[in-house]
């Protein structure tokens, strides 16, 4: 499942490179919502994150977070979005997982959000809870 973000791991295609290690690399987006748009990506060629290994998504939130850090130190921005899209339906448009961290711009450039809130149910609430924590098995390497 070769994207084009295989062809930058690789240096088949330039990037503006921002970070690499032994799981994730991280570029400059190549249509930025703001300055500083940056997407981080696991070297793991998966398309969406639940396929991911626990071992390259724990590289990966570390990444996202180290260069979030860059990003507020270096821009000096107060404000900033993870973005991260599964899927086609979700708005994703290359099937390699990754992150998108956007900043704020004073001038308020960066991600656009269209949030229409419902109301919980909260019947329905615990019973999908109680669903769902049967499924998050402890896995090896967990604290
Ligand atoms: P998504 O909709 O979450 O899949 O976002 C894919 C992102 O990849 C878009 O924001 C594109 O601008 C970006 N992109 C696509 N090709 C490249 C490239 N060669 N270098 C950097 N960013 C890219």
């Amino acid at each position: 499942m070769a994207t084009i973000f295989t062809k930058i791991i690789n240096r088949e295609i330039p990037c503006h490179l921002v970070h690499e290690d032994a799981h994730t690399i991280a570029f400059l987006d190549i249509g930025p919502l703001s300055d500083g748009h940056v997407l981080v990506v696991p070297k793991e060629e998966r398309e969406f994150l639940h396929q991911l290994s626990d071992e390259s998504a724990a590289a990966l939130g570390r990444a996202v977070a180290r260069v979030s850090r860059a990003l507020v130190e270096e821009l000096g921005c107060t404000a900033y979005n993870i973005l991260q899209n599964n899927g086609a339906d979700a708005h994703q448009a290359v099937p390699h997982v990754h992150f998108h961290v956007i900043p704020k711009a004073p001038d308020g450039r960066g991600l656009g959000i269209q949030w229409k809130p419902g109301a919980i149910d909260h019947a329905a609430g615990a019973a999908l809870c109680a669903r769902l924590s049967k499924r998050m098995k402890p896995q090896v390497g967990d604290p």
